[in-house]
């Protein structure tokens, strides 16, 4: 069943396209890893398909519904995103920034919380083993800690489809391997995940497909044996690569 479509779609934020012709359907269950240059388009594309942005042609669809049409929280009790960088200007504790997943559950912004919302940031907090920071400020979290909450917020609005930017971005190679953890838990729960990476080796450790973007156009898709070859990495990225097979999974490991 596919969950997520992007059919022959175009996007501008001022006048020239910064997505061109974009064809992409992904299934449910799927793990599916956009990768190419700052600036191809991968961060827009993410946003069209969680409704913050509309297509400028084309039709961009989740379960058959347009997300720049839908109601936001029937949007929100679909999609999640786990932006790059959450910032909230407010020094909120952990326990209300993951309370904010729970919103669109309730009937109005100022309904109040009851013991099922509490369970429930309890039980994703858990799951990012983040239980511990519930009553710190979320501010005073080093950048590890944040992803975790951030991941932890999504989880709390329960979605079945589920969008990272840039999941790994500013953490150590211990904090990035637990935020993959528990994206490859996500994905074996059976949820479906689109992210943008920016480490091309974490891609094709958890991807069911890489999506390869260049100048806002899909370049290459597909198993990551078929998408990251040599000639495909150096016309895309510009610059030069080594690959060799990484004998733990027998997949591609790229050297730059
Ligand atoms: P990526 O995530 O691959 O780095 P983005 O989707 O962020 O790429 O950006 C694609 C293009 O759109 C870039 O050229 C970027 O400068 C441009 N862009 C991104 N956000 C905006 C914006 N809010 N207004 C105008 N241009 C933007």
């Amino acid at each position: 069943m596919v969950e997520i479509s992007l059919r022959n779609v175009d996007f501008a934020y001022v006048k020239d396209p910064v997505l061109r012709s974009i064809d992409l359907q992904i299934n449910k269950g799927e793990f599916v890893s956009l990768i190419g240059p700052n600036g191809s388009g991968k961060t827009t594309l993410l946003k069209l398909v969680a409704g913050l942005l509309k297509p400028t042609c084309g039709t961009v669809l989740v379960r058959g519904m347009e997300p720049g049409r839908m109601r936001k929280r029937q949007l929100a009790r679909i999609v999640g995103f786990v932006t790059e960088d959450l910032n909230p200007i407010y020094p909120f504790q952990v326990k209300q920034i993951v309370l904010t997943g729970r919103l669109p559950y309730k009937s109005s912004f100022f309904a109040s919380w009851d013991e099922l919302d509490f369970q429930k940031v309890k039980e994703a907090l858990a799951k990012v083993d983040a239980l511990e920071y519930l009553d710190r400020y979320f501010g005073q979290l080093s950048a590890g800690e944040k992803k975790r909450v951030s991941i932890a917020r999504i989880l709390a609005q329960d979605t079945p489809i589920l969008l990272f930017d840039e999941p790994t971005a500013h953490l150590d190679p211990g904090h990035a391997v637990e935020v993959l953890e528990i994206m490859k838990k996500l994905h074996d729960e059976g949820r479906t995940i689109l992210t943008a990476f920016h480490e091309i080796n974490f891609a094709v450790r958890l991807s069911d497909r890489i999506v390869m973007m260049k100048e806002g156009k899909i370049f290459a898709e597909g198993k990551a044996e078929k998408v990251l070859t040599k000639e495909n990495l150096e016309q895309v990225y510009n610059t030069r690569f080594r690959l060799v097979n990484d004998p733990s999974t027998g997949l591609p490991y790229v050297i730059y």
